[in-house]
């Protein structure tokens, strides 16, 4: 059985008295021992992150995760972090290929499946998203458009190194809006992935983490987590409120 994952993304929000309350709460919450919490604050809070939870006495399930990183080494590559950078931070996660990312700096699968390399070969874990736009979902492309954000990965890194990836499917137009993908629809898109996965290395795809993102809150977790293929959640304005959290981690 898969290790289920709740993985918070504060996006460019929060601040040290987040921090400082988040770790708080977590410590008082007694989490599953088959579920990890991944905290994805802005980079100037990793640091500060990781003190306060090797400080207060918390689960050893918790770590720590950024929500970018550049593909490229090292370098004259001006407001960047690198693999090496979030290493020695003891970052243990990164997300790659947010769906902000893609759309607002132009992010594409092919400098994804970059990052999700560089990401690997560091001995990080990469939380993977990918999603279909509300245009996309209409016109009924959701399974193409996913297929041409994984492949370029698979053809980078190669499908045996997925054990070590965790996906996060997030429809674009659930993701802020309050509108969640049913949790019908959701199963049914990562059964897709998983299939998609499987063509490729069935054993592989049956190991693979696959998180839903968009809208999840302490409401509705309960039910997409019960289906067969959600494997957690990927976590936004509910990740920014101690309780709503803590009930999400919960639930995983
Ligand atoms: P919301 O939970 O705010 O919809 O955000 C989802 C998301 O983009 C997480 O990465």
């Amino acid at each position: 059985t898969r290790r289920a994952i709740v993985a918070a993304n504060w996006k460019m929000n929060g601040n040290s008295a987040l921090v400082n309350t988040m770790v708080t709460g977590l410590s008082d919450i007694k989490l599953a021992e088959n579920v990890d919490v991944v905290i994805c604050p802005s980079f100037p809070y990793l640091s500060e992150l990781k003190s306060e939870l090797s400080k207060a006495n918390v689960a050893t399930n918790l770590f720590v995760g950024s929500q970018n990183v550049s593909e490229h080494d090292s370098g004259a590559f001006t407001g960047e972090v690198s693999t090496n950078m979030l290493k020695e931070l003891s970052v243990n996660y990164v997300i790659v290929g947010h769906s902000e990312r893609r759309s607002l700096y132009k992010e594409t699968s092919t400098q994804v499946a970059h990052k999700v390399n560089a990401a690997l070969n560091a001995g990080l874990t990469p939380i993977l998203c990918i999603g279909e736009s509300e245009s996309e979902r209409a016109t009924e492309q959701t399974e193409t458009v996913l297929a041409s954000q994984l492949q370029p990965v698979i053809d980078e890194v190669g499908i045996e190194k997925f054990v070590d990836v965790v996906i996060a499917y997030e429809p674009v137009w659930a993701i802020g809006t309050g509108k969640t993908a049913s949790s019908e629809m959701a199963q049914e898109t990562h059964q897709f992935i998983r299939q998609f996965l499987a063509q490729n290395n069935e054993l592989v795809a049956a190991k693979v983490p696959l998180l839903y993102g968009g809208s999840v809150n302490a409401t509705n977790c309960e039910e997409l987590f019960a289906q067969a293929d959600i494997d957690g959640g990927l976590i936004g304005g509910a990740s920014l409120k101690v309780e709503q959290f803590s009930s999400i981690c919960l639930a995983a």
